[in-house]
């Protein structure tokens, strides 16, 4: 895959559809813009003018066939109705449908939801519990712009992650609020006591999980608190957004990328939004 880490040429646009960006962990974390089958280095953007502009076309981020909306991050509407990754238990693992007897894909099911996740807490904008595979991390993390995480509890599968973050529901938040995760202001709090007051208020709730599925399904992690660092010059003071739907031209001057979110002097845009939609992009 061709990298491209100069600052590009004015009269040379990159061009192709955009996927969610790729992060690596590091002091700071380093991103790739990719659009179609080009990445570009963004950190080596920062401070510099950066613009996108979107053709129009967008391409299912799953078969590639054209298609006039995104549904569920890049999905043409067959795709959307038909693949068990766009299906509402991704988002609610506790009503998975595979023991319903109704999963859109077995097979696939048993490759990412018969897998083992992690039961989490991060801060990107507060406290909040989460769910990932285990092979998600971090880069689950980076894509939330959280700047601490802690992985807390192991589970077998999906659903089982479910039904543990449900009942961490009942005391923290499962959401990020973006505008003050891009804010930059989060105070960094104490994960490892968030982890052990919270274990000890719903010891009874996860007794009772145990009871239903195995003494031994519920399986306490202990690890080392994580954080995160991106590369971010200067913070938005009041957050505004950009739409390619809206506008289809966004440029600005780049001042940070954190989460999947660009930061420019103009606003900021998720490009995890915009999956699929074909931009060129000029530096
Ligand atoms: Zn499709």
């Amino acid at each position: 895959m061709p990298v491209v880490t100069e600052p590009l040429d004015t009269a040379t646009a990159l061009q192709g559809c955009l996927s969610k960006m790729t992060i690596e962990p590091g002091s700071p974390a380093r991103y790739l813009l990719r659009a179609g089958e080009v990445r570009l280095d963004l950190n080596a953007c920062l401070g510099k003018p950066l613009r996108l502009e979107w053709t129009g076309a967008i391409a299912c981020t799953h078969c590639g066939r054209a298609t006039r909306k995104s549904f569920a991050q890049g999905h043409c509407y067959p795709c959307f109705k038909r693949l068990a990754q766009c299906d509402t238990c991704i988002m609610k693992p506790e009503l998975c449908h595979f023991f319903e007897g109704t999963c859109r894909e077995p097979d696939w099911a048993e490759r990412h939801c018969f897998q083992p996740h992690v039961v989490y807490l991060a801060n990107a904008s507060g406290l909040k519990v989460g769910i990932t595979r285990s092979s998600q991390m971090p880069t689950r993390w980076l894509d939330q712009g959280a700047v601490q995480a802690l992985p807390i509890l192991e589970v077998d599968t999906r659903q089982q992650s479910g039904f543990v973050e449900m009942l961490f529901k009942e005391e923290v938040s499962d959401r990020t609020n973006w505008r003050a995760m891009l804010k930059g202001d989060t105070r960094a709090l104490d994960l490892v006591a968030e982890r052990d007051r919270l274990l000890s208020r719903l010891d009874a709730g996860l007794a009772n999980l145990r009871e239903r599925f195995g003494a031994d399904a519920i399986r306490p992690l202990d690890v080392a608190p994580l954080s995160f660092d991106y590369p971010v010059l200067e913070f938005p003071a009041k957050v505004v957004s950009h739409n390619l739907d809206k506008q289809p031209v966004v440029a600005g001057v780049l001042q940070g990328i954190k989460g999947q979110y660009l930061i420019l002097d103009s606003g900021v845009i998720n490009l995890r939004k915009f999956t699929g939609y074909e931009v060129k992009v000029s530096t």
